[in-house]
């Protein structure tokens, strides 16, 4: 086996069983490994510490497939792992009666760093974002299909985190049968279209299944505004909760199309509902203008930070969007703020939406703090993996 030598007191973290090791705490490579081959990491003792995939090119040099130095990483080793993966799944309350898509790995929280694999009835679409996986792409992919029985496999690993990994984006068919354009799946009371093939990441934002059922369940009789909307998800859950009036805000005309779709599969009056394609940070500011009003504001934008040199303007971005969310809701109203960006620590989102709410002049009070969807994996030994947090605020 090939060998990573760390430099002195560099193997805490592998220790904690975080699976990564940075191109800075590394010494010396061993033997000229290949991008993706499973490599032996030690510290500067020669003492063995985890056996994980050599990526050359990226800043995470290593990623740990195990601390166990017995465990070979062969077939047999994916199948225990997807195999406890699918275990934990169908351990989750509601998985296949409560809703029929979901998460089925969550990367390195299920110990396969840079896989994501999500089910949508019976297709699979995932995305190999790391150099490891892609190497054991095709042992993947068949176990996969062997226990899910699903009738094809689509990759979108079409994300510019690849490149940093020495990879090229790529998308299409990896086994069966071609996704159609529409599949529809179920969450609690909801129906969805998704669009495997062109939507964002894999289809659909799972990780607010819970968040969303959250707001079907206190909508009723609210107007309600919707922003970074995508194909409707919160827009949908309030409509169906029985909100007076739900306004959905997105830059994507096609999503706010298929929004629509949506709205139509769950029986929802085309008069209780409109869509506006807008930039939000423009719309907030024009509807301040305007004096309209909401009882009830969901923001979920995009990931604003990618990495800490984005931090700065990503905070900027989370409070001015609070700020105004604030200043536009009704006395008595509710925002729901999240952030899905994993380098946005709880406590920073929490002082950034308080800082908004100061500077909008309310008063307000956390109703309810959210997190993504259990099936989104939250590793203990890795904290990166919590990285959707969400603040219900009454004013
Ligand atoms: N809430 C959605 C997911 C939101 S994803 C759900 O539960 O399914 C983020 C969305 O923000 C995308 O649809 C993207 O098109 C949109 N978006 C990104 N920047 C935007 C901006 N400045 N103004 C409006 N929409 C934006």
């Amino acid at each position: 086996m090939k060998k990573i030598i760390l430099e002195k007191e560099r193997e805490k973290s592998l220790l904690r069983r975080h699976p990564w090791v940075f191109s800075g705490a590394i010494k010396k490579v061993e033997g000229k490994p290949e991008r993706g081959e499973t490599v032996d990491v030690l510290n500067a003792g020669n003492e063995w510490l985890a056996r994980g995939s050599y990526s050359p090119d990226s800043q995470i040099t290593v990623r740990a497939w195990t601390f166990d130095q017995n465990e070979t990483i062969d077939r047999d080793f994916f199948r225990r792992k997807i195999v406890k993966a699918l275990e934990f799944r169908q351990r989750l309350p509601g998985i296949g009666t409560d809703f029929t898509a979901c998460r089925l790995i969550a990367g390195e929280a299920d110990g396969l760093p840079g896989l994501v694999v999500d089910r949508y009835g019976d297709y699979l679409a995932g995305q190999f974002l790391a150099s490891g996986v892609e190497k054991h792409k095709a042992t993947i992919v068949e176990l996969l299909i062997e226990l899910t029985a699903c009738k094809g496999f689509y990759e979108r690993s079409d994300v510019a985190v690849r490149l940093k990994e020495g990879l090229t984006e790529t998308t299409g068919t990896l086994f069966g049968a071609e996704p159609p354009d529409k599949i529809e799946i179920h969450e609690h009371a909801l129906k969805f279209y998704v669009d495997i093939k062109h939507g964002h990441k894999t289809g659909f934002y799972l990780d607010q299944r819970d968040n969303r059922n959250y707001l079907y369940k206190h909508a009723a009789g609210k107007t309600v505004l919707n922003c970074f909307s995508y194909t409707g998800g919160f827009g949908v859950a309030a409509a169906k909760g029985g909100a007076a009036m739900v306004t959905n805000a997105d830059t994507s005309a096609p999503m706010l199309a298929l929004g629509s779709e949506n709205m139509q599969l769950n029986g929802i009056d085309e008069k209780l509902y409109e869509n506006i394609e807008a930039d939000v940070f423009c719309l907030l500011r024009k509807f301040r203008a305007e004096g309209r009003k909401f009882d009830i504001i969901v923001l979920d934008p995009p990931k604003f930070a990618d990495s800490k040199h984005h931090m700065d303007k990503a905070c900027r971005g989370y409070k001015d969007i609070a700020i105004l969310g604030f200043q536009l809701l009704n006395p008595g109203g509710q925002l729901y703020t999240f952030s899905c960006s994993g380098l946005m620590m709880p406590e920073l989102f929490l002082k950034i939406t308080a800082d908004a709410a100061l500077d909008a002049g309310v008063d307000a009070h956390i109703v309810n703090r959210f997190c993504q969807a259990p099936d989104h994996a939250m590793s203990l030994h890795f904290p990166e993996s919590h990285y959707l947090k969400g603040l219900l605020l009454n004013v």
